[in-house]
């Protein structure tokens, strides 16, 4: 009789313990699938990520966005579309940008620094475009064109 609880005690075990390895792994499952759906769900990107061109500074910049990320910010001539070449005047300590193909005229002047600080200013100015819902105004006419 003895051996018979033996028996029954040590089987309860075994279905008891891989009762629990199967819960575990259950639960393991179900957080392999909720991960798996959250990284696959469309993320949804701000209305921003369309803002690509606009004026500033006298010229015309165009730039990407890599996930909320500005890059690849690039300066062209109004007139004629031209990548803009610059020059950093170190006495007056602004940047001059220039179109080749417009007889090297002067597009544009960033006062302040080299073509780092310009590119910067521009970045600002981009920022804070979006931040007050400036950019959304692209496009549309104003009140001088209306009239
Ligand atoms: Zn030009």
């Amino acid at each position: 009789m003895a051996w018979c609880a033996m028996v029954l005690a040590s089987s309860y075990i075994i279905v008891f313990s891989s009762c629990w390895a199967w819960i575990i792994v259950f639960l393991f499952a179900i957080v392999g699938v909720i991960t798996i759906f959250q990284a696959l769900r469309p993320v949804d990107k701000p209305d921003y990520v369309l803002y690509v061109e606009d004026d500033i500074h006298g010229a015309k910049w165009r730039w990407g966005w890599i996930r909320n990320r500005l890059s690849n910010l690039c300066c062209y001539c109004p007139h004629c579309d031209a990548v803009i070449v610059y020059r950093y005047d170190l006495i007056l300590e602004e940047t001059h940008f220039f179109c080749e193909n417009c007889r090297h005229s002067l597009i544009a002047t960033i006062k302040g620094g080299n073509k780092s600080y310009a590119f910067g200013a521009v970045e600002r100015e981009i920022d804070r475009r979006i931040r007050t819902g400036e950019y959304k105004k692209i496009g549309q006419p104003t009140a001088g064109e209306i009239e």
